[in-house]
């Protein structure tokens, strides 16, 4: 897709630390890093987010997030990891090419992704799990 910046790193027009690359998927690192081998993996094709994407495709995004991940241990000696992917401007997506960040967590690193629960949306569960489960299979079945 024109103008869009990893587009243009998946078909090398703009330069990348790339790490990895597959079929349909490249993982490189960020350039803004919030930790030591903060890595993004995206799908090579346009896709907005998860909205878009063919589950098949996702598919692949995900074994190379799992790929990424084990490969931040072994050889960053990182004894974990988090993933993060944000769908949309609310949820705190920037760039609108589908990608899953990688991040190595160490012990005290100072990285933050927590949350504070809501008596708002706890109070809610039950009507909310009724809203979704009609939705989820209505998705799924048409997925069929
Ligand atoms: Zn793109």
């Amino acid at each position: 897709m024109d103008g869009c910046v990893f587009c243009k790193i998946a078909n090398g027009s703009s330069p990348s630390h790339k790490i990895f690359e597959d079929k349909n998927t490249i993982a490189f690192l960020d350039i803004f890093p919030c930790a030591i081998g903060h890595t993004l993996v995206i799908t090579k094709k346009h896709y907005k987010n998860m909205e878009d994407v063919p589950p098949q495709e996702l598919a692949e995004a995900i074994k190379t997030v799992q790929l990424v991940g084990k490969a931040c241990m072994k050889a960053l000696g990182a004894p974990g990891f988090n993933v993060h992917q944000s769908n949309n401007k609310p949820a705190g997506q920037v760039v609108f090419h589908l990608h899953f960040h990688v991040v190595p967590r160490f012990e005290n690193d100072g990285v933050s992704f927590k949350w504070q629960v809501s008596e708002k949306a706890k109070e809610q569960i039950p009507l909310v799990k009724e809203k979704m489960m009609k939705v989820l299979w209505k998705i799924f079945n048409k997925n069929q």
